[in-house]
C-alpha cells in the first residue's frame, strides 16, 4: 500500500494488489499491442477514481474525512459514519452518479468524433479500445452497481432506505442480505447461461458475502452477554498500552477479538485498544480501519488525526 496522491485534501492510496489484474490483462493483450495495457490502465484508473471521488467529495462535504484506496477488485472509499441516513444515501448515490455523468461525457465525445468520421475508431484502434472500456465501466458497471445486491452500492442504498423507513436493525439486515443472496443467485444463473464464467464467479462471491452475514445474524443462542475472559484480556491489553508495550497490547487485542459473544462495551474497548496500539506501532493504514470502528473518544480522535497526517506525507 502506498500513498499515490492527495486530491482536494482527500488521500488516495494504491494497494499493490491493484496491479494484479492490470498485469494479468497486460500479459494477455501485450501481443496485440504494447500500448493496449497502458490504455487499459489509464481508463480503468480514471474511471475508478471518478466513481470513488463521487463518494469521497460528498463525504468531505459532511466532514467525514474520506480516503480512497484502489485495490484488486476496484476502488474503496473509507469515511467516518454519516450523521444521518439522508447524508449516507447522498454519499452512496454520488459514486454511480459520477460514473454515469463521466460515461455520458465520453459517449458524447465518441459520438461527435464518429459523426465527423464514421471510421474514426477503426483508424485509431487504441482509442477505440479505450472508448469501449470506458463506456463499459462507467455506464454499464454503474448501472449494475445500483442493483440492490450487497456489497454493491445499490445494496447499501437498500439498507439505508430500510433504516429510514423503520429503525429495526435485525429485520433490515435480514431483508438486505436475503435480497442480496436471492438476486446474487439470479445473477449467477444469468451469467452462467450467457457463458460469462467470470461473471458467475463474481456472483458466487456476492452470494457468499450475504449468506455469511445472514448466518452470523441468525446464529442461535442467547444475546451477547458480558464476557469475563474478555474483560481480563482487555484490562491486560490496556495496561500494556499504558506502559508503552504496543506490541503486547495488539497481541492481547487480537485475543479479545477471537473471543465469541463480546458485549457491545467490550467490542468498543477492543477496537479502541487495537486502533491505539496499531497507531503506536506506526501501522497507520490498519490503525485507521480499526479506529473507524471505535467510538469517538478524545484518544481515538487524536490517533485518527495522527494516522491521517502520517498517511498524507
Ligand atoms: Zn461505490
Amino acid at each position: 500500500m502506498f500513498q499515490l496522491m492527495v486530491i482536494r485534501g482527500i488521500p488516495v492510496a494504491l494497494s499493490f494488489s491493484y496491479l494484479f489484474p492490470v498485469v494479468l490483462y497486460g500479459l494477455e493483450t501485450i501481443q496485440i499491442s504494447v500500448m493496449l495495457p497502458v490504455v487499459y490502465f489509464i481508463v480503468l484508473t480514471a474511471s475508478l477514481l471518478v466513481h470513488e471521488f463521487g463518494h469521497a467529495l460528498v463525504a468531505a462535504k459532511y466532514r467525514l474525512e474520506p480516503r480512497v484506496v484502489l485495490w484488486a477488485l476496484g476502488g474503496l472509499t473509507f469515511h467516518q459514519p454519516a450523521p444521518d441516513t439522508r447524508a449516507e444515501a447522498q454519499v452512496i448515490v454520488a459514486g454511480p452518479a459520477a460514473g454515469l455523468a463521466f460515461g455520458a461525457v465520453i459517449w458524447g465525445i465518441g459520438q461527435s468524433l464518429q459523426s465527423a468520421d464514421p471510421l474514426f475508431f477503426r483508424k485509431n484502434p487504441l482509442l477505440g479500445e479505450g472508448y469501449t472500456l470506458a463506456i463499459y465501466i462507467n455506464i454499464w458497471w454503474s448501472l449494475i452497481n445500483l442493483l440492490p445486491i450487497f456489497p454493491l452500492d445499490g445494496g447499501h442504498l437498500l439498507r439505508v432506505g430500510l433504516m429510514r423507513y423503520k429503525r429495526d436493525r435485525k429485520r433490515n439486515t435480514q431483508i438486505v442480505h436475503g435480497v442480496g443472496a436471492a438476486l446474487g443467485l439470479g445473477a449467477v444463473l444469468l451469467a452462467w447461461n450467457a457463458g460469462m464464467r467470470f461473471g458467475a464467479f463474481l456472483g458466487v462471491l456476492l452470494i457468499w458475502e450475504n449468506v455469511k452475514i445472514l448466518w452470523g445474524d441468525a446464529a442461535p443462542g442467547p444475546a451477547p452477554t458480558h464476557n469475563h475472559h474478555g474483560d481480563d484480556l482487555l484490562a491486560d491489553g490496556e495496561a500494556a498500552l499504558g506502559r508503552g508495550d504496543a506490541r503486547e497490547a495488539v497481541r492481547l487485542a487480537y485475543q479479545v477479538k477471537a473471543v465469541s459473544r463480546l458485549s457491545r462495551e467490550q467490542t468498543d474497548r477492543m477496537w479502541t485498544l487495537l486502533g491505539l496500539a496499531t497507531t503506536e506501532l506506526g501501522d497507520y493504514d490498519d490503525a485507521l480501519a480499526y479506529l473507524q470502528r471505535a467510538p469517538n473518544t478524545e484518544a481515538v480522535e487524536a490517533a485518527r488525526a495522527r494516522c491521517v497526517t502520517a498517511l498524507r506525507r
